[in-house]
């Protein structure tokens, strides 16, 4: 086999190696959102079809520049490499092209459900953690509860000290509940100085002592701005999730409680 022939072949054979690859990718990439045995399927006969394009197309570079279709002219011969070359840089930029969108939808989907100050998911992104997390202990068939947590006086920080006192009060807020909690709670700021937290595994009594321990060590660890020994409280809710529960219902009924925790002269945990 001549140089020129090699090239050939393996140019045909990273073509079809690219194309299978872009296949695969493009595949997969459509059907993200259909059905899992008709994405299989597909896979499967494409995978068929490429590998027969692959073995056919590095038999047809052998072949015919065996048989000597291939041009004696040296400069038609290269013009014929630059084609063959073409094709696999074709099939390289529109895999490049697909992985740089995937990984830019995917870190826009992770900013949407991400709180920029804090760095805790947000409303949305606690609820796209949270429901997982109730379906798996649901069908463990252990308990469940959901905290709704609400600094005491917040207004009064930002009123007093300027609205970047309140916001680092809220990042070591933030900062101690995720340092609180196991690594299957799920931790969330639903908004302003709302946080929320999903703790599988607990019924609403170790909820609550959970709840009260988070209210404790805020106390402790989260200096407050006036710096003279004010501490900075919260008061919180809870609600035990059952298998008929929603968490939408769940977070009503532990507001409900904050709200009770709040009427009763805040920095407690009610439990709803
Ligand atoms: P309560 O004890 O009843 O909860 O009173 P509160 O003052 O904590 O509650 P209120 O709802 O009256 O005030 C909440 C304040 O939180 C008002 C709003 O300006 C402030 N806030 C909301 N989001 C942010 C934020 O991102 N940064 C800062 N610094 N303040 C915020
Ligand atoms: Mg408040
Ligand atoms: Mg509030």
């Amino acid at each position: 086999m001549t140089w020129d022939v090699a090239l050939h072949v393996a140019l045909r054979a990273m073509t079809a190696a690219l194309a299978l690859a872009a296949f695969g990718y493009g595949v997969t990439r459509a059907l993200n959102v259909r059905g899992d045995l008709f994405r299989r399927a597909l896979r499967l006969i494409g995978t068929l079809l490429l590998l027969g394009f692959a073995s056919l197309t590095a038999l047809d570079a052998a072949t015919v520049s065996l048989r000597g279709v291939a041009p004696e002219n040296e400069l038609l011969d290269w013009i014929w490499v630059a084609l063959d070359a073409l094709v696999p840089a074709f099939f390289l930029l529109l895999i490049e092209s697909w992985r740089r969108r995937d990984q830019l939808e995917a870190q826009l989907a992770a900013l949407s459900e991400t709180d920029p100050l804090t760095g805790l998911p947000n409303r949305r992104g606690f609820v796209a953690r949270a429901l997982p997390a109730i379906a798996a202990a649901q069908r463990q068939g252990a308990a469940c509860s959901v905290l709704m947590l609400d600094l005491d006086r917040f207004k009064a920080i930002n009123d007093g000290f300027g609205h970047p006192a309140g916001d680092e009060v809220l990042r070591g807020v933030a900062a101690t509940i995720t340092e609180a909690v196991r690594a299957a709670d799920v931790a969330g700021r639903l908004g302003g100085e709302e946080f929320a937290l999903l703790l599988p595994g607990d019924d609403p009594m170790a909820a609550g002592h959970v709840a009260d321990r988070l209210r404790a060590l805020v106390a402790d660890a989260v200096p407050h701005p006036a710096g003279d020994g004010t501490r900075v409280t919260l008061s919180a809710g809870v609600a035990g999730l059952d298998g008929a529960t929603t968490l939408d219902a769940a977070l009503a009924v532990a507001d409900r409680a904050l709200y009770a925790a709040k009427a009763a002269g805040r920095d407690r945990v009610v439990i709803g």
